[in-house]
């Protein structure tokens, strides 16, 4: 128990953390090309910012949350997403004083009570953005984009594009009238989700998983058809631009974001071969979301990606970079008399930049060059007894198998000389 990791967790081990450095870093110059910058938000909020900014109908309020009393007697939650925390952010930070729009990226852990399974866990990392202040079709456009050019960068093909718009408070009310007329004399034999859902908040009932529910809900009248204007041109503004920017999208009208703030563009990416989870990222506008949480009437739009599903699929095409970590110098000492004299020349080459690394463990001679080809070290710098009584240490080559004696003054000067041949 001690010695493992609380269920739905994991370690990201030191063999690991290249590929997600890998991955975060088309990340970021992808954001730094569109205009986005990071920001970073405590890991934990209020449970009441969450409830009103993800809505108490959603699985993630009703179930996930990760929630506690504090030593003050608060109501705290881990945060489930970023984009609440990111929209208090701005409302606390008078971010809407400067010229919109206001486009933040972030990277960071969630935690969500889920079921642990292949590519969905209990703490889990999201890189997401938010876009605020804007109302134009065009920065759903520029957004989605982003999604789709960061997958692409890595090298992910088979991506399939959802896009829906959910319309908006002067739309909707006719489109939930219609959703509960149809769902209303299948009710009996659907979940108790779906039961306590259907006079709260009928759109969820398209997003359910219980698969009968889900039949149906294929079935169900789609929100297409009771668009308002304002949200149909909306529509239209979007998929003109993705169009134009040469992305391929399918119109699904069961995609659903289904609270009141949650207004015009959804949309999902999936990575088809991940099967089950294959949803790589989710996201949507939210016009309604920085009023109801106190601040003012201020559009705007996000997705999150989630990190683990993104290297799992990069993983299973093969498509993460092989990374060579070596080190550029090994100092063997095999006769402690010298270490201090080897000790000082590891400290000066670290100084002169040189990745160095020595033997703690007073090893014998062959067991510290082996740990040198372990450590795939470019050379060996032997502090052995005969050279220094000149003055000198033998300088190896590991990969060509030669060597010469230098004189140990000058050991710095001359790797980083020989170094520099290979960089
Ligand atoms: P799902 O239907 O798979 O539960 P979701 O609708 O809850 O997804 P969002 O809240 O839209 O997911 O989060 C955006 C992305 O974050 C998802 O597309 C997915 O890639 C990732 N994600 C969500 N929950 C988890 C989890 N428990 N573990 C790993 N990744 C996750
Ligand atoms: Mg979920």
């Amino acid at each position: 128990m001690l010695t493992t990791a609380p269920r739905g967790t994991k370690d990201i081990l030191p063999s690991e953390i290249e590929n997600w450095r890998y991955v975060e870093a088309a990340m970021r110059r992808i954001c730094a090309q569109f205009g986005y910058k990071e920001i970073r938000t405590p890991v934990f909020e209020h449970t009441e910012l969450f409830k009103r900014g993800i809505g108490d109908t959603t699985d993630v309020v009703e179930k996930e949350m990760y929630t506690f009393t504090d030593r003050g007697e608060r109501s705290i939650t881990l945060r489930p997403e970023n984009t609440a925390s990111a929209v208090r952010a701005f409302c606390e930070h008078k971010m809407y004083a400067e010229p919109a729009p206001t486009k933040l990226f972030y990277i960071g852990p969630m935690f969500r009570y889920d079921r642990p399974q292949a590519g969905r866990y209990r703490q889990f990392h999201q890189f997401g953005i938010e876009a605020l202040g804007v109302d134009s079709p065009a920065i759903d456009a520029e957004a989605i984009l982003l999604a789709v050019t960061i997958l692409k960068e890595l090298g992910l093909k088979d991506l399939h594009l959802k896009i829906n718009s959910v319309g908006c408070s002067k739309c909707r009310p006719q489109h939930r009238a219609k959703l509960q007329d149809y769902f209303r004399p299948h009710l009996e034999g659907m979940c108790n989700d779906c039961k306590s859902r259907f006079e709260r908040n009928p759109l969820r009932l398209l997003d359910c998983k219980v698969p009968h529910d889900h039949e149906l809900a294929a079935g169900a009248p789609s929100l297409e058809e009771c668009l308002c204007d304002e949200c149909r041109e909306h529509f239209e503004g979007v998929k003109r631009l993705l169009t134009a920017a040469g992305v391929d999208f399918e119109v699904d009208n069961t995609l659903v974001r289904g609270l009141d703030y949650y207004t015009k563009t959804a949309f999902e990416i999936q990575y088809v071969p991940l099967g089950a989870q294959s949803a790589v990222c989710g996201g949507g506008r939210y016009d309604g979301l920085v009023k109801e949480i106190g601040g003012q009437d201020v559009s705007g739009i996000g997705f999150a990606m989630g990190m683990e599903r993104i290297l799992l699929a990069l993983e299973s095409q093969n498509l993460l970079p092989e990374h060579k970590d070596g080190i550029d110098a090994f100092i063997v000492c095999p006769n402690q008399a010298n270490f201090e004299a080897a000790f000082k020349t590891a400290i000066a080459l670290r100084q002169a930049g040189l990745k160095t690394e020595f033997d703690f463990l007073a090893r014998s001679m062959k067991a510290q060059m082996k740990q040198a080809g372990r450590l795939n070290a470019r050379f060996a710098v032997i502090f052995g007894d005969d050279e220094l009584a000149r003055g000198a240490v033998t300088l190896k080559n590991m990969a060509e198998s030669t060597q010469t004696e230098i004189p140990v003054d000058d050991t710095v000067t001359i790797l980083q000389t020989e170094v520099q041949k290979y960089e």
